[in-house]
């Protein structure tokens, strides 16, 4: 008796762990399924999708997704981009950026040297052709101001900076990577460096001149500065 009382048992317990699975371990698949899929409504929906961001002094752009967690990633052009989950608080991710921050400067750096060892760079005179071209469509706005003698246009190995404006010496030094950005974005440097010409510093009235030829020249400047190690 005992013996078939068990077996009994045994098979009540097999059906009952058969439904006792269906409503616990299937609802849970159900309810993530079901979470996830909000989740990707929201994505469809565009909330906060991609966002410019900045943590530890690194600017990154975040990504919600359906990722498990997070992914951090230095692209080739030394940008950072952040996959998250959706339910990521966005001040976790900045803090798990500003915490990674040496190791994402060290990756921008290594890019940055593949891309001015890169074989697309043109030589020194390539890229002062470039800017002297550049430069003498912008010359005429201000010729006056020049004595109508157009400046000196120099091309150096520089990192830190675009460009630079020596009105004393009466010439503009160009970075040789400039030449590896878009035309639109070497024209607001060209222009940035002529208007020093004018105003040394970057006072009101300097952004004043600069919007007055370039009405777009703010956003070409943050365009600008996506591309990494150099600086205006
Ligand atoms: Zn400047």
């Amino acid at each position: 008796m005992p013996q078939a009382k068990t077996v009994k048992f045994h098979r009540w317990q097999s059906r009952n762990r058969y439904k006792f699975h269906r409503l616990f371990v299937c609802d849970k698949i159900w309810y993530d399924r079901h979470r996830k899929i909000r989740w990707e409504a929201e994505i469809l929906a565009g909330k906060d999708t991609t966002q410019q961001r900045t943590a530890g002094g690194v600017e990154y752009t975040l990504v919600r997704k359906s990722v498990k967690n997070m992914n951090l990633r230095v692209r080739k052009d030394g940008t950072v981009q952040v996959s998250a989950n959706p339910r990521m608080a966005a001040a976790r991710i900045d803090a798990f950026v500003a915490a990674h921050a040496d190791w994402i400067r060290a990756k921008q750096s290594e890019a940055c040297r593949r891309m001015e060892n890169a074989p697309d760079l043109p030589t020194m005179e390539q890229a002062r052709q470039r800017f002297e071209e550049i430069s003498s469509r912008i010359y005429p706005l201000f010729a006056g101001v020049l004595g109508n003698r157009p400046p000196e246009i120099r091309v150096s190995r520089m990192s830190s900076r675009w460009g630079v404006c020596y009105p004393d010496q009466h010439r503009i030094t160009l970075a040789l990577g400039l030449a590896a950005v878009p035309q639109p974005l070497i024209y607001y440097v060209v222009l940035h460096e002529y208007c020093h010409f004018v105003q040394p510093n970057h006072q009101k009235p300097f952004w004043d001149l600069m919007e007055r030829y370039m009405p777009d020249a703010k956003l070409r400047r943050k365009v600008l500065q996506t591309y990494p190690c150099r600086k205006q």
